[in-house]
């Protein structure tokens, strides 16, 4: 049977830390990209956690990203701030933009940061959730690349692109969504695809426009599927409306990731939207809130958004993150 390796959170982090500083990631960047993948494992987000640090390695090495770079800021009006992310890691850009960003939001009620010239290759609810911590509502897009075939097109023409929304609480955790608007996120297809696991119909189609369940024929050639048909399509096409339109980033067709052999992030962008819900509802937003939630538990509903994670958390604080060997190795040596 095979070993079974446990690392405590901060042995974890400290790892992915190293791991992607021999790869000439900065320290500053490789503290924020290492939170959000340890964030992700710890969370049972499994499709973002560890899984994703081969393709951050491969992107790395690849010379498709600026693992070193500032982020520039603009501050373009009351409620409004730019954020050229300078081809790095939108994460940095995120949090270099976070004290105006605040400011703003408490100053006019709300603020839209449009971040550009960045690659997102994390879960999103990691962007949102300390938002709602904080007292804030939060809601986020971010496109992709083309792999998803929308509105009967015969080849992939939009990203997975997720969205994630952030509701703050009075006195429980922030109720977070967050989702790909494909059935199935790629991080899934890639894990369906090592190890070799079929997926459920009516994930994706093979390169002819088949329906297929082998995670194979949808990465090389075939489509994800939106989730909802055209409801799913509709959602991805405003994701991609909200960030590269509206923030002036690539749309996802004009990702340039194929000319860097092994690149697997994309140069897209990221849109943040923040809203004070105290100002806009002259205090009530919390009862409000509460009085939601209360109807839902009085109807039967068994778990809200977010409450999987919030388990995995607990469990992974007691008993830390499992490892496989092949991930041990990347960590050690990788
Ligand atoms: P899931 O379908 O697993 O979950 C979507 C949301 O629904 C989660 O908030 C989840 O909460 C909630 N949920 C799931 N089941 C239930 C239920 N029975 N009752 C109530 N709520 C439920 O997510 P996806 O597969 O769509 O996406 C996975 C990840 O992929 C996301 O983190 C997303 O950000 C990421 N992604 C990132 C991209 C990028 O470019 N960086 C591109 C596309 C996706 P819970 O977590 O508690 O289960």
């Amino acid at each position: 049977m095979a070993e079974i390796i446990k690392l405590s959170l901060e042995e974890a982090r400290a790892k992915v830390v190293a791991l992607l500083s021999r790869h000439g990631v900065a320290a500053k960047t490789a503290e924020i990209l290492a939170e959000v993948i340890i964030a992700a494992e710890r969370d049972g987000s499994y499709s973002h956690g560890f899984s994703r640090l081969a393709g951050y390695i491969a992107t790395l090495r690849s010379g498709w990203v600026s693992a070193d770079v500032e982020p520039v800021v603009k501050d373009v009006a009351p409620s409004l701030v730019r954020v050229d992310a300078r081809n790095g890691f939108t994460q940095v850009a995120m949090r270099a933009v976070q004290p105006l960003a605040e400011r703003k939001c408490r100053e006019t009620g709300v603020v839209c940061v449009n971040v550009f010239n960045a690659h997102h290759f994390a879960a999103l609810w990691t962007d949102v959730e300390p938002w709602a911590e904080r007292g804030y509502v939060a809601i986020t897009f971010v496109n992709s690349r083309p792999r998803m075939a929308v509105w009967n097109s015969k080849k992939p023409v939009l990203g997975t692109n997720p969205m994630a929304f952030a509701c703050p609480r009075r006195n429980a955790q922030p109720i977070v969504w967050d989702q790909a608007s494909s059935v199935r996120s790629q991080g899934d297809v890639l894990i369906a695809s090592r190890t070799k696991t079929p997926l459920p119909d009516g994930v994706g189609v093979d390169v002819q426009g088949r329906p297929t369940t082998d995670a194979n024929e949808i990465l090389s050639g075939g489509s994800l599927l939106p989730f909802g048909a055209h409801k799913g399509a509709s959602v991805a096409f405003m994701a991609e409306i909200m960030v590269a339109a509206l923030g002036g980033g690539n749309l996802g067709f004009e990702d340039k990731a194929a000319d860097y052999p092994g690149a697997v992030t994309c140069n897209t962008g990221q849109t943040l939207i923040l809203i004070d819900p105290v100002a806009t509802s002259a205090g009530r937003f919390f009862t409000r809130v509460d009085d939601l939630v209360d109807f839902f538990t009085q109807s039967g509903v068994e778990r809200l958004p977010g409450a999987r994670r919030h388990k995995h958390r607990q469990e992974s604080a007691l008993n830390g993150l499992t490892v496989s060997a092949e991930v041990m190795q990347l960590l050690e040596n990788g």
